[in-house]
């Protein structure tokens, strides 16, 4: 399961990055976006792997985004 945000909808709350903080992170854009756990990246916004110890932060961010930006994938 990965995830990201869709910043065409993002309207830079703040809401997901408070309830995971290790995931996600408001970008210079001041919109949210995947924190990259990658050194070997800089894309922004990066589809991140959620992990068993991220999973319940990172489902209920993506269930309280006002505006449903938050894409949960399934694999
Ligand atoms: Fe953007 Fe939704 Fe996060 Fe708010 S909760 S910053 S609208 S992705």
């Amino acid at each position: 399961m990965k995830a990201k945000v869709n910043k065409d909808i993002c309207i830079g709350c703040g809401a997901c990055t408070a309830i995971a903080c290790n995931f996600f992170e408001i970008g210079d854009d001041g919109l949210a976006q995947t924190i990259n756990t990658d050194e070997n990246s800089e894309e922004i916004n990066k589809e991140r792997v959620i992990t068993e110890e991220d999973k319940a932060d990172v489902l209920d961010a993506a269930d309280g985004c006002p505006v449903g930006a938050i894409e949960v994938i399934e694999e």
